[in-house]
């Protein structure tokens, strides 16, 4: 089962079709308590946030939570040490990941309000970030969602779909 982790007060529409989609593809999910937005996590000189203080408190709701892996979702800007931003993170192999929806948003890039691209956007992101820890790693495959997405450009570009290669990764990692 994936539980869903809100940060703060996220759009609950979103988190709703979020933990739909996600049951189709990964068989359970439910959305979880909010947690509160770790305080620390900002930095002011950057004006974003430290995903490593997400991360951090969803391995401490992992310890009490029944869910296989748990997704947390912001909306604030989320960086880590060499990047410039991120999308989202995910412990390789493990129970807790994080995605912001800052830079998912169109409006983010001054367009306008569009609700199915943040949607479509945010549902790529989760399964990317569940499937590594899935064990998954990236993939060269353009329209894989585990493809590396540096830019919304290459998000859009790709799919929501695990590619044959990473779908038969998958089955072999889950059957061991
Ligand atoms: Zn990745
Ligand atoms: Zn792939």
């Amino acid at each position: 089962m994936i539980e869903i982790v809100p940060f703060g007060d996220v759009d609950h529409g979103l988190l709703r079709d979020l933990c739909a989609e996600l049951k189709k593809i990964f068989g359970d999910c439910r959305i979880g308590e909010a947690l509160p937005v770790p305080e620390d996590s900002y930095n002011p000189r950057r004006g974003q946030h430290d995903s490593m203080y997400f991360l951090r408190l969803i391995g401490d709701r992992a310890k009490t939570s029944k869910a296989d892996k748990l997704i947390g979702v912001t909306d604030k800007d989320l960086y880590t040490a060499n990047l410039n931003f991120i999308f989202g993170q995910a412990e390789i192999n493990g129970r807790a990941c994080v995605i912001s929806l800052r830079r998912l948003d169109p409006r983010f890039y001054g367009m306008k309000e569009d609700y199915s691209l943040l949607r479509e956007r945010t549902v790529k992101e989760a399964v990317h970030e569940l499937g590594h820890c899935l064990g998954l790693r990236h993939c060269p495959n353009k329209s894989c969602v585990m493809v590396f997405s540096n830019s919304i450009i290459e998000v859009d570009r790709k799919t929501r779909n695990f590619c044959e290669s990473c779908n038969d990764i998958n089955k072999e990692i889950q059957a061991h």
